[in-house]
């Protein structure tokens, strides 16, 4: 199968890319490095993970004229932090993430959060018109989010970055997605094991005993089957790890397909489940710090 999907704006973006939230600045260039040459062509970045001058240190060494990749072969994304969302400030946000990236264009620059403000997506399409992003996105929107953006696009959003993983398996909103030709990419693929509030009781994606039933099957690791499960459906996958052998791993689910049987039981697994939704303590009880919010994205459907 195909190692990319096309966009709606024409561009092809790698079905695996490297995600980079919780990557330690002292940690995140070698990923970005073993990733790079190990094959990796997309990047997934963000501004408030707080390490992007370091994914740039990377990016510096291999892509650009005289290294070892030329721009145009890298897919690099990054994200419109909530705080940021006020049209005046949009551009200088992104701006920021280029220079901290040292890049003089992103391939695609998503509104990270819903958490909308009159005119942020103008500003955002203002992005694409001045050259400094190919194309514009969204993510953790819903569907009906998605499609009040859409009524009002001049740019359309050419993806929804959202959490999807056997546990969540999304696909009411792929479909959605689909039939809108935005493009689906699944964060927190492998179930964020490393998550900040991640406890205990909580149960571990990795270690499902059916999904070891079946990676014993193809003889692959249980991240291999979850990842293959997803790009297999045409969602793009950007697994986060600083670990070289994990990120090798990572890639390597183009040399072998699971069978319509093995993809229809890895479906029956939603839960749904949502790993991803910062919780506080209320009164003794885990509740959604955000859930209040007018623009929560979580409380529909999907
Ligand atoms: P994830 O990729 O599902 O899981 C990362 C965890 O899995 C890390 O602990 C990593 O460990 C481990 N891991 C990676 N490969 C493995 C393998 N082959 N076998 C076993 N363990 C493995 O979690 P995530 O970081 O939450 O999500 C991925 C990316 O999606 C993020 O980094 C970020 O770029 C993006 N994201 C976006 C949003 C959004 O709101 N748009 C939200 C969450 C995430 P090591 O690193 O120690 O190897």
């Amino acid at each position: 199968m195909s190692t990319f999907v096309t966009l709606s704006s024409g561009q092809r973006m790698p079905l695996v890319g490297l995600g980079t939230w919780k990557s330690a600045p002292g940690q995140v260039k070698q990923a970005v490095l073993a990733a790079l040459d190990g094959g990796y062509r997309h990047v997934d970045c963000a501004a408030v993970y707080g390490n992007e001058q370091e994914v740039g240190d990377a990016l510096a060494l291999r892509v650009g004229p005289g290294k070892a990749l030329r721009r145009d072969e890298v897919f690099v994304t990054s994200k419109l932090w909530n705080t940021k969302h006020d049209p005046e400030d949009v551009e200088e946000a992104c701006r920021s993430s280029l220079t901290h990236l040292g890049l003089s264009y992103l391939d695609l620059y998503l509104m990270h959060w819903p958490m909308a403000f009159k005119d942020t997506w103008k500003a955002m399409e203002n992005l694409v018109d001045k050259g400094l992003v190919k194309a514009i996105g969204l993510s953790n929107f819903n569907a009906r989010q998605i499609d009040d953006i859409i009524t009002i696009a001049r740019h359309k959003p050419v993806v929804n970055q959202v959490e999807c993983h056997p546990y969540l398996s999304q696909a009411d909103l792929l479909s959605h997605c689909r039939s809108l030709a935005v493009c689906v990419t699944a964060y927190s693929p492998l179930g964020s094991g490393d998550r900040p509030w991640a406890s205990p009781d909580e149960p571990s994606l990795l270690a499902d005993p059916r999904l070891g039933a079946i990676s014993e099957r193809y003889q692959k690791s249980p991240a291999q089957v979850i990842l293959r499960w997803n790009v297999q459906r045409g969602v793009v996958c950007i697994p986060k790890s600083v670990t070289a052998s994990r990120i090798q791993e990572n890639l390597r689910v183009f040399d072998f397909s699971l069978s319509p049987e093995d993809m229809r039981l890895i479906d029956s697994f939603n839960r749904n489940t949502r790993f991803i939704i910062p919780t506080v303590e209320k009164d003794g009880k885990k509740v959604w710090r955000d859930g209040k919010h007018p623009h929560f994205p979580f409380h529909d459907p999907y």
